[in-house]
């Protein structure tokens, strides 16, 4: 299984090979062409829930690579990526009304 590197969809196809013989691939969400990369491990669903809640806990990126195994790069994309699309909570405190 193979993660698109700019949006890490799984949805991706075969799309021919690069001039040193690695396979190309295409996601077929952003159209985005790469090449497969045997160093960038697929991260299941189950070990991203468990990098959220790690990151609840907020340890150090570092951390959580040595606890999961996982490269610090994917983390750092991984983090990048979901406060990207999750906009930073605005902690509003209802103000008072009165008293
Ligand atoms: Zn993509």
């Amino acid at each position: 299984m193979f993660l698109c590197p700019s949006c890490q969809s799984t949805n991706t196809v075969k799309n021919g090979h690069i001039h040193n013989g690695k396979q190309s691939r295409l996601c077929k969400d952003c159209r985005r062409q790469f090449v497969e990369d045997p160093d960038k491990i697929f991260i299941s669903a189950e070990k991203r829930e468990i990098v959220d809640r790690l990151l609840l806990e907020k340890l150090s990126l570092a951390g959580i690579c040595r606890a999961l195994q996982i490269s610090e790069s994917w983390l750092q994309d991984y983090v990048k990526r979901k406060y990207a699309e999750v906009p930073q909570q605005v902690d509003v405190t209802p103000k008072k009304k009165g008293a």
